[in-house]
């Protein structure tokens, strides 16, 4: 796992992060999110771990609901995270916006949201807010062609 790429896709010069390099500091809390798309990249790859205490601490208190920890992990596990694409992103002094597609698989098909996150920056941490949702959209996965988690595999050979 630490030495496997990094769930959220980051490449360095064309080059993917580990996750070791990458998220899991962050996870671990040796390493704090330093923007709003490093932190939405941490939280991504905390549901695709299915890291439910992390992605509850990183969801600002006054937006996440009653959701506990163990009902993050539960909704994470249930769902096969695949791919996430970051289409931008931007901050000011202590607010942030991201824009991303995150896809999972069911069955063979690949699902994949679109949303626009926002986040703030309180206490030394940036944390997120909440969304706007784009519609869903989905796809059938071709078993023979390139898996969409980008490992450059036949998708039969990978995520499907
Ligand atoms: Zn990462
Ligand atoms: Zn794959």
């Amino acid at each position: 796992m630490p030495s496997d790429p990094c769930p959220c896709g980051k490449k360095v010069e064309g080059t993917p992060r580990k996750y070791e390099e990458c998220c899991q500091p962050i996870h671990l809390g040796n390493q704090v999110a330093s923007t709003p798309e490093q932190l939405m990249r941490s939280r991504y790859s905390a549901y695709f771990y299915a890291l439910g205490q992390y992605i509850h601490d990183t969801h600002h208190q006054d937006y996440r609901g009653n959701t506990s920890p163990e009902e993050f992990t539960q909704s994470a596990e249930s769902t096969q995270w695949c791919h996430l694409e970051v289409v931008q992103s931007s901050q000011q002094d202590s607010s942030g916006v991201v824009e991303f597609k995150a896809s999972f698989i069911d069955k063979d098909k690949l699902h994949t949201l679109h949303e626009v996150s926002n986040f703030v920056f309180e206490n030394d941490y940036w944390l997120y807010t909440d969304g706007q949702f784009q519609p869903k959209t989905s796809q059938k996965i071709n078993r023979n062609q390139p898996c969409p988690c980008g490992s450059g595999l036949k998708a039969k050979r990978c995520c499907l």
